[in-house]
Parts: C-alpha cells; structure tokens; sequence
C-alpha cells in the first residue's frame, strides 16, 4: 500500500524534530540485512524516543493501513526487520535505563538499549545480567526479547524469555500495555509478556522491559578439552554438569574442522593443543562465591575423565588472556568460514541426548547429497542447539553449491523433525523459515498461531510478511 505525504506528515509531527529519516542515504542501513541476503523498501524510518511518540505512530499507520517494522539493531539472521514498504519504526532512541532496584534484583530498561550498554548498566549496579551472544556491541535489548535471543549463557541462566519480569508494548492498534511488573510471582491469568516475547515484531512493539539481575560471577574457569568423537563430548558434559552442578556457565563444542577454519583465517588464534583431535569442548565455570575453588573442581573432573579415556588432552586457561584465546577460538567460527567459499547454515536443536545421533545422521545424509561437502558442527552442546554449517567441498564452484540450499535444508531439518528437535533454534523464523514453519509445526500450532495474529493484528500492520 503507497503511504500518503499527509502521513508521513503526521508521523514527522508527532515524533518531532530528529525523529524521522527519509533521504536515501539515511535510509540505507535500515534497508539492507548486514550480510546482504535482503534488500527492502519503506517510505521513512520514524525514529520515536517515547512510549507515547512509539503509539502515535502505530495509531496513524493503523488508522492508514500502512505497515510498521519495528527495528532494533538489525542484527536478525532470518530478514525479520526487513521492510518490504510501509515504514520502519527504529527503537534506537528509546535508550534509557528507567530504574535499577538493586533490593529486587531487577532493572527496567527502555527497547532501544544496547545489550553490551545493559550489560555494563548491571556491573555498575554490582549485579550481572547474563545474556550474552556475538553481536552484543549492537543488537538491542528490545530486539533480543522480540526474538527471544539464546547465546552462550543459556546453559545457566535460561532464554531471553527466562530472563524478565515484565514487559510494556505498544499494541497493533496504537494502545500501550504497561505490564512493567518486577513481581516473581504473579498468577492472575495468561501470562501475556511471553505472547510478545519471541513474535518478531508481529504482534506488538516492546517499548520497555523489566530485566532479571543475577550475582555477578566473583570467580571463573575456562578449559578446552579434546575429544576422539562427539559421543565422548556428551559424556564429558553429563559428568562436568554432575560435579560441577550450578557452576557451569558454558559448555560450547567445536568440531576439528572449525578449529583449523579459525586457526588459518583469523589472526591471533592458534591450536592451543600439541595435536589434532576430532571435537572440543569449551568449557567455564564460574561463582558468585570468592572462596569457591573452581580450578579444583575442573582439574579433578578433567583428571578422571583423561584418566577413563573420556578426554585425549585439555588445557586450563592460567590468565585472563589465556580465557579470552580459548574464547576467539569459539566466537570467529561464523567468520571464519567465510573465507571457505559458500557455506549452508543450520541452527536446529534436539534434546541433549541425542546430539551425537544427530550429527552422524546428518552428516551422512549432506555428504551423501553431495561429495566433498564440508560439515562444519559447532554450537552450545549443553542446549541441544548445533550450528550445524556445511562449506562447498574445496574449489567447488561456490553458486553451483549455494543453489543447494533447499536440498541441505530438507535433508537437515527432516532429520531434526524425526528426532523431536526445533528447525530453528535461535534465530526464529522471519521471512527466511515461514515455509520451514507451516511444513513442520503440526496443523493446530500453525492455527494457533494465526488465531492469535489474527486477535490481536486483525489488519496485519505490524511486520507483514513475518513468522505467520
Ligand atoms: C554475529 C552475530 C551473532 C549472533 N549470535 C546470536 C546468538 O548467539 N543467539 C541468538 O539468539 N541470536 C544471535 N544472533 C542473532 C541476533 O543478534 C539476535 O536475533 C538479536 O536478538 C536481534 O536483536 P536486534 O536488536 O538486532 O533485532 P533486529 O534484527 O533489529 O530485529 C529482529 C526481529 O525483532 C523485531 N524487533 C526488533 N525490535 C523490536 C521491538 N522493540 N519490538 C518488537 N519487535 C522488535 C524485528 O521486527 C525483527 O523481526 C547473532 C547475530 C549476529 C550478527
């Protein structure tokens, strides 16, 4: 649907001087996706910095019938925030941290704030706020609770959806819901906060939120450990979580392949070990607790698992920097594999128990689609969630692999769907996964869904195109 000048008007009104961008220039970052997989159009990017402002722009483009994106840092891997017309409605300059109750453990903040920014707002305040995941410097708190965002600490602390309180949204039809409760308990009806939590923008826009605070870690341990297969992997994690019980914060595993991928193209990361092993697992423990001996407890569970010939070699890192390599060794992964020619990502899940199970069976089937394929299996082990990437076998011609896509896709997730597992773990649905959606929920979660679009979006203003 065209936009009118007269709404875009009202809208430049009532967000008021600053608010608005509508040249070309401006635009562009708003427009395209950082890896260059989407490229959309929109009328103007509204850039509100109040509650208020964020609802009397919903209320006019309801009122025209004109689409909304809400954007955050568009940092999304499935094209959510992309527009395909209408208008992007930016929360960047909804960035105040509203409140800190250090007695409650909690703190409200507003959607637009940068995760690192709430990260750092938490230490100030003595307190830690665990979510943690590679684009921290830009994605929004907003945007990490529209998606329901994961990362490297949910072994621990749980999900975006674990970790809040309460929510206020700005509805489809312009009315504000201030559910800004700081309550643990609270059992009065349908817990609404979670609707919004992981919608992707569909059904309402979250404008503020109020934000769980845990102890902040006094005392950590990180380790590599090396293993001959991913079998030993699980039964390395069954055993660090038994001894080391609320300890372990991380339990991330690496496959050799990934290793090499980061230790060739990344600078400043080598092979911390004397030889090649098969997987890895990175492993920390941390507590709240000054006088807890973490370097004990590691020590004594990798003892015996090198001792039973459930580990071939670890290292415990001795300093701050020592962490950080094992760390860079994990993080560059993505980056890594970029410079390996076309690659086909996967980010599934299926229970804990059945990891190995499931990188057998896929590996075998995407290899047996096409020779040569490199699989690439990486991910937060302790969640049943593998980024499960495959890279064109080497001088491949990298289209000619990437036109695959689809093929890998179905071998893949058919595999995840027989053992019980999520097509999409992290990274949700947006526009990449809506076929993947209605091919893999059953039929009553797919009408579930859209009732549920339907209730509370009847016109379909906010994120058209998304999710349903
Ligand atoms: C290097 C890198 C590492 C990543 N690692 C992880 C990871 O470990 N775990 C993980 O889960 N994800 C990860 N991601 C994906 C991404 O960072 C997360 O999905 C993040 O939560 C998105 O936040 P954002 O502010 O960038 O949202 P955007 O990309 O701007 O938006 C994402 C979706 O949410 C909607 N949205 C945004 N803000 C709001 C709002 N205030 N109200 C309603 N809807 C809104 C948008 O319409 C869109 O559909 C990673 C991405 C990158 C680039």
């Amino acid at each position: 649907m065209a936009v009118s000048e007269n709404l875009l008007d009202a809208i430049r009104k009532a967000v008021g001087p600053g608010g608005w961008i509508d040249d070309e220039v401006g635009m562009e970052p708003y427009l395209v996706e950082p890896r260059g997989l989407w490229r959309g159009t929109c009328a103007m990017i509204a850039r509100p910095d109040s509650t208020e402002a964020v609802a009397a722009v919903v209320r006019l483009c309801a009122e025209a019938g004109v689409a909304i994106v809400p954007q955050g840092g568009n940092t999304g891997l499935v094209g959510g925030g992309v527009p395909d017309g209408g208008i992007v409605l930016s929360t960047a300059r909804l960035n105040r941290i509203r409140d800190v109750d250090a007695a409650n453990h909690t703190m409200a903040v507003e959607a637009g704030c940068i995760l690192a920014e709430v990260q750092d707002a938490a230490l100030e305040a003595g307190a830690l706020f665990p979510l943690s995941l590679g684009a921290e410097g830009s994605c929004q708190i907003g945007g990490n609770f529209a998606t329901n965002a994961g990362g490297v600490a949910v072994l621990r602390y749980g999900n975006a959806r674990d970790l809040v309180l309460g929510l206020e949204v700005v509805l489809p039809d312009g009315r504000i819901w201030n559910g800004l409760r700081g309550l643990r308990k609270d059992n009065t009806g349908y817990d609404l906060k979670q609707l919004f939590i992981g919608s992707e923008g569909t059904l309402g826009i979250i404008t503020a939120i109020v934000l769980k605070l845990f102890p902040p870690p006094r005392v950590s341990e990180t380790a590599l450990a090396a293993m001959a297969d991913v079998e030993r992997v699980l039964t390395l994690f069954t055993r660090v979580r038994d001894e080391c019980g609320d300890a372990l914060s991380a339990f991330e595993m690496i496959s050799r392949i990934a290793l090499e991928f980061t230790v060739r193209h990344i600078p400043d990361v080598a092979d911390p070990l004397d030889s090649a092993h098969a997987y890895y697992a990175l492993i920390e423990l941390t507590s709240p607790r000054s006088g807890d001996n973490l370097r004990e407890s590691l020590e004594s569970v990798l003892a015996a698992a090198l001792e039973d010939g459930t580990i071939e070699d670890a290292v415990i890192a001795k300093s701050q920097s020592q962490c950080e390599s094992l760390w860079r060794i994990r993080e560059f992964i993505p980056e890594a594999q970029k410079s390996e020619g076309g690659s086909v990502k996967h980010d599934i899940s299926v229970p804990v128990s059945k990891v190995p199970e499931f990188i057998h069976r896929a590996s075998q089937g995407a290899v047996a689609m096409l020779p040569g394929t490199r699989v690439v299996s990486f991910g937060h082990v302790g969640d049943g969630n593998i980024h499960f990437n495959l890279s064109q076998p080497v001088d491949a011609d990298a289209d000619a692999f990437l036109a695959r896509w689809d093929d890998f896709n179905q071998i893949v997730f058919d595999i995840t769907f027989e053992m019980g597992g999520s097509f999409s773990a992290e990274h949700g649905i947006g526009q990449l996964k809506r076929k993947h959606l209605v091919h893999y929920k059953s039929e009553v979660e797919v009408d579930l869904m859209r009732r549920l679009k339907m209730a509370l979006d009847p016109d379909d203003i906010l994120n058209p195109g998304k999710l349903v």
